[in-house]
């Protein structure tokens, strides 16, 4: 199995194309190796099978130029953190080995969103305890973002991702079963998705002085040795 640099967990397949995936590939633009991890196949939703959302997430991270993407196989709409759970996750962190994690912030709509920062959470710090009982070397990545795409949450920072945002648009309309061309029954279309994704990122780069961008939220607060050099910021 590869290991990654950076690597995105999530509950459904979809969910990190539709929040993080700018990031995701503006990191690989720039040579890292980047991965996803679901924790289900989406079996419980509403449209499509887990089959069908298997090939299409094979064609999304194509289009991503992901190095790993492996799917957890917890049950989908029942993520709960249990020891097994935490297991699950703490010997992927052990096998992919990323220096980076981006999670989904907390305070969602859908309870597996909500589930899947407390698992990672739970299961990172678990691959660090030498004495944690699953296979591979020990290992914590040093870092943890949280993607507060589309959240009412005031974010820590921002990444431009301008040069990503015609590929995140294609890697989220590989999700044909998600969001439907006009016309058909879902709720959903393709077409407003992408409203939703470019009309988020836009408002996101006037925030920060690009055309798109992506939102994130840290939980510590940063060591800053010269603020006028290191703080990027455009306070008035
Ligand atoms: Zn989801």
């Amino acid at each position: 199995m590869n290991t990654v640099d950076v690597l995105a967990i999530a509950a459904h397949p979809d969910d990190v194309e539709v929040s993080c995936s700018g990031l995701l590939m503006r990191m690989a633009d720039q040579g890292y190796k980047i991965g996803i991890l679901d924790l289900t196949r989406g079996e419980m939703g509403s449209r499509g099978t887990a089959e069908l959302r298997t090939e299409e997430a094979l064609l999304a991270s194509k289009i991503m130029g992901l190095s790993a993407r492996e799917n957890a196989e917890l049950p989908d709409a029942r993520l709960t953190l249990t020891e097994n759970s935490r297991e699950v996750i703490a010997s992927y962190i052990r096998k992919l080995r990323p220096a980076l994690v981006i999670l989904p912030t907390g305070g969602q709509r859908h309870p597996d969103h909500n589930a899947t920062a407390e698992i990672a959470y739970a299961g990172i710090f678990a691959a660090g305890l030498k004495k944690f009982p699953v296979p591979g070397d020990i290992h914590r990545p040093d870092r943890i973002l949280y993607s507060t795409s589309f959240q009412q949450q005031t974010p820590s920072f921002y990444v431009d991702i301008t040069a990503q945002i015609d590929r995140k648009l294609e890697a989220v309309a590989a999700y044909r079963s998600q969001f439907g061309e006009a016309g058909s029954t879902n709720p959903v279309t393709k077409q407003d998705m992408e409203s939703y994704i470019l009309n988020g990122a836009r408002s996101y780069g006037l925030q920060c002085g690009v055309e798109y961008a992506e939102p994130y939220w840290i939980k510590e607060a940063q060591r800053i040795d010269d603020p006028i050099k290191e703080l990027r910021l455009n306070s008035i």
